[in-house]
């Protein structure tokens, strides 16, 4: 895994310092409330930054449980952002799109919304449509993740204006009313993070909920941020054996009623 540089590490560090403040006043401004009318429990697998991993190894497993996946991407050059080291090749986002996954905006260059002005972030957010444009055709992202899960109030209202949805890493059940702009997401790397994300799987069968988990790459010695094989395999295996239908995040959105923005 490559080392983060110090510059990057500070930087990350602020907005988490700052996340920590914003976490208890987010939830409570710039809400879109939404009222789930879903008639099945619903799972979710995204995918943040992405590595090609995360398309190589992880789709064939969601792929095999009837499913696709999430995949929010920054389209800039520089990868520095990505701790995998696994470079990124573009060309492969027609077929991904083909093949039923889905592609969601995390950004154009990995911004902390924690930090960035909004001018900044919607002028980056453009850039990161226009370039999908330019790679599939005609393609709109309709959801987003926020970098590092941070999240302030200006990108809040902001992402609110311009995504269906909104995804953070705060972990949680959507299930009753959602705030579209701020979907609780769980992470399913670290094995210790495995067990609770099966909690939360039976918890969305009891309450008729819509879990979303998150990662990044995967494969067999995943980064810090990664998940294995076997550790993905296990959560979508108990997902479809808890009758969970897996459905990318576009595709839940029909289920729960919601209705893109155009
Ligand atoms: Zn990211």
């Amino acid at each position: 895994m490559n080392e983060v540089p110090a510059v990057a590490r500070l930087y990350r560090e602020q907005g988490a310092f700052l996340n920590k403040f914003y976490r208890r006043l987010v939830p409570l401004r710039h809400r879109r409330p939404h009222r789930m009318t879903n008639r099945r429990p619903i799972v979710s697998f995204t995918f943040d930054d992405f590595p090609p991993s995360a398309l190589h190894e992880g789709a064939p497993i969601l792929e095999r449980h009837g499913g696709r996946g999430t995949y929010y991407v920054c389209l800039a050059d520089d990868r520095r952002f990505d701790m995998s080291g696994e470079g990124f090749d573009p060309s492969v986002l027609p077929d991904m799109v083909a093949a039923g996954h889905e592609l969601a905006c995390h950004t154009y260059a990995h911004r902390d919304c924690a930090l960035t002005d909004p001018g900044t972030l919607a002028a980056d957010l453009d850039r990161n449509a226009a370039r999908m444009a330019e790679i599939v055709p005609g393609y709109r992202m309709a959801n987003f993740a926020y970098p590092y899960g941070n999240v302030g109030l200006d990108s809040k209202a902001l992402m609110g204006r311009r995504f269906t949805t909104a995804r953070g890493i705060w972990s949680g059940l959507c299930a009753g009313t959602i705030d579209a702009s701020l979907l609780p997401s769980h992470k399913i790397y670290g094995e210790e993070n495995i067990a609770p994300a099966l909690a939360l799987i039976e918890e969305a069968r009891r309450r008729n909920g819509w879990v979303i988990f998150f990662s990044h790459d995967v494969r067999r010695r995943p980064t810090a941020f990664g998940s294995t094989p076997d550790q993905l395999e296990r959560v979508a295996a108990a997902a479809a054996a808890a009758g969970c239908a897996i459905l990318t995040v576009r595709e839940a959105l029909a289920e729960i009623g919601l209705r893109e923005t155009a």
